[in-house]
């Protein structure tokens, strides 16, 4: 019997998963030293204004009959409203998960965001309640 040839090319010392292509950004976790590895670039890229151009472009195009070459001034709103979504999907994916440690938050007021990683671990493993003595 002939074994399946696609099982002989079977590697399973290689990951299955696309590993290339997309750059990520690593960094270790100043609280717990976790290894940290988020998809998204801590500031929007050159090709998020091509893609925000584009989506100006098509509105001013629809609103063209309005505006006509005026509706350009769409792309700040867009940019604007882009780069705020951006940026909370940054900070809510930058934030780590094994401690509840927020980076953007100890930039802005440290006393804050202890208090927000004591929050996680009390929310992660709430306060035992003393048992009471049981008679014997
Ligand atoms: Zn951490």
């Amino acid at each position: 019997m002939k074994p399946n040839p696609s099982f002989e090319k079977l590697d399973l010392t290689k990951t299955l998963w696309k590993t290339e292509g997309r750059r990520h950004w690593q960094f270790y976790c100043p609280l717990c030293s976790v290894t940290r590895r988020i998809t998204l670039h801590p500031r929007p890229q050159p090709r998020h204004l091509v893609q925000v151009g584009i989506a100006s472009a098509f509105v001013t195009m629809l609103a063209w009959p309005l505006f006509g070459l005026k509706g350009l001034v769409v792309f700040i709103p867009l940019w604007v409203g882009f780069e705020v979504l951006y940026r909370m999907r940054v900070r809510a994916e930058i934030s780590c998960h094994a401690c509840g440690f927020d980076p953007y938050l100890y930039l802005s007021d440290i006393p804050r965001a202890r208090r927000s990683v004591e929050e996680f671990w009390k929310q992660k493993m709430p306060p035992k309640q003393p048992e009471p003595p049981v008679a014997p």
